[in-house]
This record gives C-alpha cells, sequence and structure tokens, in this order.
C-alpha cells in the first residue's frame, strides 16, 4: 500500500516536538511491516539536511492566490531513515532558518500543501492512503475532495493524526483567495468559529482522524480550545492509538548519546555512571535522587509551576534532593529558572536551550522524569524515560494516563498525581525521594520499566488496521 506522510516536522531532518519522533518511525515500522509509506515535508534550510542528500524528482509553478509560485520536489537518496523522504522547496517562503513562527506562516503552510496536492496530481500519482499530521497538513483533506482542481484525487482515502489539539492554524476570511478553485456552498467545511480552521476541517473531511493515545480522544471533547463540540459530533469517526517509540534510536544499550551504555542486566551500574557524568557537569551531587524536567517551558507542560514546586521541594528537603531542568519557551518561566539555579546552585541546574544529545544523556542518567503537564496528548518523554530506566512522576492527563501506572498499583511502575499544583507536585516528589531511598525496591521497578513494550510495532499494526478498513481490497 502507497501511503504518503504529510508533516510539518520529520526526525532526524526537522525536529521541534514530538510531531518529529512520530513521523519519523511510524513509516519506518509500516515499511518493515510490508507497506509502502514514504514522508513529504517542507524544505526549511540546508542546515535541516544533515548528511541527507537530495535529488530532485519534480518541479512546477502554482497559484498562491494571485501569486505564481515556483516549487520543487527533492527526494532523499541515502535510503538509510527506512523510507522515501520527499522534501517540498518553496525558495523565497519555505526556505528558512527555523521550522515556525513566521508572520507569514499561514501562507507558507498552505502553500506546503497546495504544493503536494498539485505534485501527485500533476505527475499522475494515486496513493492508496494520504495520512496528515496536525493543523499543518489539515486543509488537504478538503482540498481533495472539494477542489474542482483536484478531482482525479477525491477517492483517496485521507486519514488525519492530531499530535496536539490546542493549536489549530486558523485564519481569517480575507485568506479565502489563495485556496484553490472551491465551490462557495462548500467553504462550511473549512470553518469554526466564524473563521477558517485546518484542524476543525480536517476532522469534518478526512475519513477518519485519529488521537495519539486514547484517552486524549475523550479529553479532546472537553478541551479543545474551542472545538470540543466538533470532537462531541464528529467523535464517531474518532481513534485513539498510542504513539510507539523507535526502538533503534531509543535503545540504551546502543545510544551514540549516552556515555556509559547498559542494558537491563547491567542497568543499576550504568545510570550511575551516567548520572555521575551529569552531575559533575552541572555542579550537582550523584549520590541524591536526581529529578529532571525536559520538555517546552510553556504553560500546556505545566512549566510554569516548576520554579515553585522546586524551591518548596529543596525548602522541605534541605540538600537531599536534585534537579536538572533542560527545555526552552516562556521567557518569564527561563527567568524564574535561571533565578532558582542561582539561588540553590548545589541543588538546581538549568539548562536553557535544546540539546538533543543532552535529552539523551538526561534520560539515562536520571532517577526521576518529572512531567507536570496540563495537556499530554501523548508525551514521548515517559515513554523514553521508561525505557531508560528512569521513574517517570506524571500528571494524570492524556497519554500519561495510558501509559504509566502508579507503583502503588498492581504492576506499577512510576508516581501520579491529579493536579498541576505546587502541592500535588511537592507531595509526588516526597514519595520519589522515599522510594529512592529504597535501592532494592529502585532497581526493581527499573528493570520492570525496561522490559515493557512501547515500541512502534504494536501501534503501526494499529495504524495498519485502520487503513485496512478503509481499503477494503487488501
Ligand atoms: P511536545 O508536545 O513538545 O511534542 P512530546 O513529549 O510529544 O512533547 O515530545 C517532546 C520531544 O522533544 C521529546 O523527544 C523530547 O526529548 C524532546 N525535547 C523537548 N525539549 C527538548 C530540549 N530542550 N532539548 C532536547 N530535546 C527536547
Amino acid at each position: 500500500m502507497r501511503i504518503y506522510h504529510l508533516s510539518a516536522e520529520c526526525y532526524p531532518i526537522a525536529k521541534v516536538g514530538g510531531l518529529a519522533d512520530v513521523v519519523g518511525a511510524l513509516p519506518k515500522y509500516q515499511n518493515q511491516a510490508g507497506q509502502n509509506a514514504a514522508v513529504v515535508m517542507p524544505f526549511y534550510n540546508r542546515k535541516f539536511v544533515h548528511e541527507n542528500t537530495f535529488d530532485m524528482v519534480f518541479q512546477g509553478t502554482t497559484l498562491l492566490g494571485t501569486r505564481r509560485i515556483y516549487f520543487e520536489i527533492l527526494k532523499e537518496t541515502t535510503d538509510k531513515l527506512g523510507f522515501e523522504l520527499f522534501m517540498i522547496k518553496i525558495p523565497g517562503l519555505l526556505d528558512r532558518e527555523n521550522v515556525y513562527s513566521y508572520p507569514d506562516e499561514k501562507d507558507q503552510f498552505l502553500a506546503f500543501q497546495i504544493c503536494f496536492l498539485d505534485w501527485i496530481n500533476w505527475s499522475g500519482q494515486t496513493p492508496d492512503l494520504v495520512h496528515c499530521h496536525d493543523h499543518h497538513t489539515g486543509l488537504v483533506p478538503f482540498l481533495m475532495y472539494h477542489s474542482s482542481l483536484y478531482k482525479r484525487l477525491a477517492q483517496i482515502p485521507t486519514i488525519f493524526t492530531i499530535h496536539n489539539g490546542q493549536y489549530h492554524g486558523a485564519f481569517g476570511w480575507d485568506r479565502l483567495n489563495l485556496l484553490p478553485e472551491i465551490d462557495f456552498y462548500k467553504t462550511g467545511l473549512l470553518e469554526w468559529a466564524g473563521g477558517i480552521n485546518p484542524l476543525a476541517s480536517a476532522v469534518k473531511c478526512s475519513w477518519r482522524y485519529t488521537t495519539v493515545s486514547p484517552n486524549y480522544l475523550h479529553e479532546l471533547t472537553i478541551n479543545s480550545n474551542g472545538l470540543e463540540y466538533l470532537f462531541y459530533l464528529e467523535g464517531r469517526k474518532g481513534y485513539g492509538i498510542i504513539n510507539g517509540i523507535d526502538t533503534d534510536v531509543w535503545n540504551s544499550a546502543t545510544d551514540p548519546m549516552v556515555p556509559a551504555k547498559y542494558s537491563l542486566t547491567t542497568v543499576a551500574k550504568g545510570k550511575q555512571k551516567n548520572k555521575e557524568l551529569l552531575c559533575s557537569r552541572f555542579n550537582l551531587s550523584a549520590d541524591k535522587p536526581l529529578i529532571v524536567f525536559i520538555g517546552r517551558l510553556v504553560v500546556e507542560k505545566g512549566a510554569d509551576v516548576l520554579p515553585d514546586a522546586i524551591e518548596r521541594s529543596i525548602q522541605q528537603h534541605g540538600d537531599n534532593v536534585n534537579f536538572l531542568i533542560l527545555g526552552t519557551g516562556d521567557t518569564e518561566t527561563e527567568m524564574a529558572l535561571q533565578k532558582l539555579k542561582d539561588f540553590h546552585p548545589g541543588n538546581c541546574a538549568v539548562f536553557i536551550g535544546y540539546d538533543e544529545s543532552l535529552a539523551h544523556h538526561i534520560y539515562a542518567g536520571a532517577d526521576f522524569l518529572l512531567m507536570p503537564s496540563r495537556v499530554e496528548p501523548c508525551g514521548l518523554n515517559q515513554l523514553y524515560a521508561i525505557r531508560y530506566g528512569t521513574i517517570p512522576v506524571v500528571r494524570s492527563t492524556g497519554g500519561l494516563s495510558d501509559t504509566v501506572i502508579d507503583f502503588g498499583d498492581e504492576g506499577g511502575y512510576g508516581i501520579r498525581f491529579n493536579h498541576v499544583s505546587v502541592a500535588d507536585i511537592t507531595h509526588s516528589i516526597n514519595r520519589a525521594v522515599e522510594l529512592y531511598a529504597d535501592t532494592k525496591k529502585m532497581q526493581q521497578l527499573r528493570k520492570h520499566m525496561m522490559s515493557l513494550d512501547f515500541s512502534w510495532g504494536r501501534s503501526a499494526k494499529e495504524y495498519n488496521d485502520l487503513y485496512e478498513t478503509l481499503i477494503p481490497k487488501l
């Protein structure tokens, strides 16, 4: 089955968050299971290409409103990724320094989607299925069925996966003229709350939509930044499929970014060595429980509560607990964390920035990973932590509820709490500190976690089963 995954991010080319990890792994596992899955993403800039090399396989022009756009389709040639990768290059519009946050972002991704459709349409391709990811690709299902330009594509099933339902990519009706020919009476399928809403349109027009965990599917009807009623209406089309992790990349025995490699049998020694290296780099003590946070420093992740919760914990435990934060995001939170570090230099270390290699080292060297998320569609960090024998301390929400069982419950291995509050977080940290003192229990939980299977094999099969319901001939 020929499948095109359409996404703004794909690991290892361009990664801002979990979207990249999913799109960089799912197709690989689908291909191992006998599919023919490829990824199509924007070409941002030379710096994103790494050692990959590309051939130009198509060039064309298209219209974005009245503006004529030249584009190229580049195909990756090294074959190292486990799937075909195509990049759409639109000189002067998409080839920028960063992935997101330009004032003309809406035009950038609109052009990306139109160029994709033009390419498969004019080059005569008929994929078996188009799988779109997040709002940057949300207008594709609508355009495939309702633009007179792409009539040839109208029989192709589309799936839309919501990695984060808080972001919709909405824009005003004044931009309607940027879309290729559509009948006016169909524009209701683009609309939500008085504007063009790509996420809402995708939920309405895709054949099926999925969320990255079963629990998040339900939560979208309660909290989706204004789309709650839509998710309630369209609920029968929705499926929750938990993300997997790429166990080739996330393998503590082979991970080149982990200084002291370890396996299930050597976890205690390996983690201690990695912890010592981390602690000496950040001026912390390797004898104390090391509690870490990795991620975007935004309200959605509960990062705003971190400074107060850490302060309170340090007050309660004196010198007996260490914190390490890796992240970037809201300036206010970044500044509060820096201040905390200056106040408690031996107990709290902060690295503001994005550092993939450091993240891998931290997952391997930490004792506990804290995730006080307000919203967590799936969450990959806890899965990486589990795989590396690091105990997740999570708020019960979204995919965190689906993947972390409290160690007080049967078969459990993590710590769960209910509210994004200083009280709940510090209480959980107290439990972590107590648990840390029980070396035997810690060792047992680490081994238990490392033997769990959160690989893509299982999730890729679920996507496959869903595809098959749409293409009965398979
Ligand atoms: P998000 O909502 O940000 O997509 P996920 O849990 O789905 O959250 O994925 C986050 C991914 O980004 C993980 O692979 C995590 O390790 C990585 N990550 C986040 N922030 C950083 C950072 N500052 N440095 C390195 N890796 C990071």
